[in-house]
């Protein structure tokens, strides 16, 4: 007999543990709950006196059992966004993952998507039951969420038919849970940064609640600069913090590859994926001048493809291998580089240093280096004319190609 309990906690070690909770929701003892461990993550709790060492947990663990993985470089890429603007505005890219939620959820299917909890200092899946659920489920919330709930609820529901979204490893822990269900699945997840410590995320939240007061809105893909120049925008009942995304504390750090989860800098999703369909967004130069947000998607599956195909709420074009590995560059190099200084910056903010502190401290010095390397350009971008601009672009171009 397998020790799955012994077994989930010992072959799968802290550095291989998405934090997915599949082993958690497939448990029919209860006997494992998801908590936040030291450095910020989603990890199991096991209650050995509950557990029967039946094994299942093991079973649905992606770590253990990833299963079959799609090349996402074979599928077939398109270039999407929602018809109606205001939908695209609210959303992180060009709105495919609510256009999807929406029509299916009017041809029976529940959509089942992250959503924030307790005033901001979490990150849930929920099953949306009405058209307001699916609305709080827009927007990405860069910190890991617990899926746990809503991975229970799929199980005690058997009959139901369900459209999922979430990040790569957490979509093939629902494919590794549903098994034979899976015509009554419709699986999407995305092209993973990964996800940072909660740690972080906190530090941040009490970072901008001293200036605003108490959370009452926050959105983090804020479109009013434009989706290129994306914002993190907060209410709060004193006052309103808005910011672009890439100067905040969080999102320097977060785009500097630091905090995120261990198995996220070994994770080889960047170009297997377990989903029906992958979405992200169209970065690159293809769509480097829109303002609204484009999303990609690459269809995995015939459903994928005919997710696409179905939802008239979109309009889509196909769109060459070249542009996908333009757009995200981890199709062709997955794994992410560790910062030197993460775990100093992990121990200081578990100790509990404000964010702004600990920006001085780790990675405001490589800031001010940057910007004075991009001075010049910046200076000369300031100052030309716009056609000499672009004679210099074309000319930049054309002696690197
Ligand atoms: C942690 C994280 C990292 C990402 N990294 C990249 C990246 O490197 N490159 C890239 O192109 N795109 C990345 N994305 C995806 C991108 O931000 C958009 O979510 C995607 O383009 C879909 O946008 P949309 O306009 O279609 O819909 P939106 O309405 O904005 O869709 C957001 C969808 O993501 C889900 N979601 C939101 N937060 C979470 C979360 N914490 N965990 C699981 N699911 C969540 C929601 O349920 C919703 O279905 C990332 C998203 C997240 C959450």
């Amino acid at each position: 007999m397998i020790d799955s309990i012994g077994t989930i906690s010992s072959i799968i070690k802290k550095q291989k543990c998405f934090g997915c909770g599949a082993c958690a929701a497939i448990c029919r003892e209860q006997a494992i709950t998801m908590e936040i461990g030291r450095e910020g993550f989603f990890y199991p709790k096991i209650n050995l006196e509950l557990c029967r060492n039946c094994g299942l947990c093991l079973n649905v663990c992606p770590s253990a059992h990833p299963g079959l993985l799609f090349d996402i470089s074979k599928g077939d890429s398109f270039a999407l966004w929602a018809k109606n603007s205001k939908i695209r505005l609210l959303t992180s890219s060009g709105g495919a993952a609510f256009q999807f939620a929406l029509k299916y959820f009017t041809k029976g299917y529940l959509p089942i998507g992250a959503v924030f909890k307790d005033n901001f200092r979490y990150v849930e899946h929920i099953v949306a039951k009405a058209p307001e659920d699916i609305f709080s489920t827009v927007g990405s919330k860069y910190v890991q969420s617990n899926t746990v709930s809503a991975f229970r609820y799929c199980l005690s529901n058997p009959n139901g038919k369900y459209i999922a979204f979430g990040t790569p490893c957490q979509i093939n822990a629902l494919r590794n849970i549903i098994g034979k269900k899976d015509p009554d699945y419709l699986l999407i997840d995305f092209f993973c940064h990964g996800v940072p410590s909660y740690h972080l995320w906190w530090a941040f939240v009490e970072e901008i609640s001293r200036k605003t007061g108490r959370l009452q809105h926050v959105e983090i893909r804020n479109k009013a600069r434009g989706w290129h120049k994306y914002g993190v925008l907060c209410i709060g009942d004193r006052g309103i913090y808005e910011k672009n995304f890439l100067k905040t504390t969080f999102g320097r750090f977060y785009l500097s590859n630091y905090c995120l989860n261990e198995p996220c800098y070994k994770c080889h999703y960047g170009h297997k994926s377990a989903a029906d369909l992958r979405v992200g967004d169209f970065w690159g130069k293809e769509y480097a001048d829109n303002l609204m947000g484009v999303s990609i998607a690459v269809a995995l599956s015939d459903k994928g493809l005919k997710l696409i195909e179905e939802t008239e709420g979109l309009t889509f074009r196909s769109i060459p291998l070249s542009l996908l590995f333009d757009s995200q560059k981890r199709v062709k190099k997955p794994k992410i580089s560790k910062p030197k200084n993460n775990e100093r910056l992990m121990e200081d903010l578990i100790a509990g240093q404000p964010l702004p502190k600990a920006y001085q401290r780790h990675l405001s010095l490589e800031y001010r280096k940057k910007a004075l390397r991009y001075f010049p350009y910046k200076l000369a971008n300031a100052i030309l004319p716009k056609r000499v601009k672009s004679i210099l672009r074309f000319a930049i171009r054309a002696l690197r190609s």
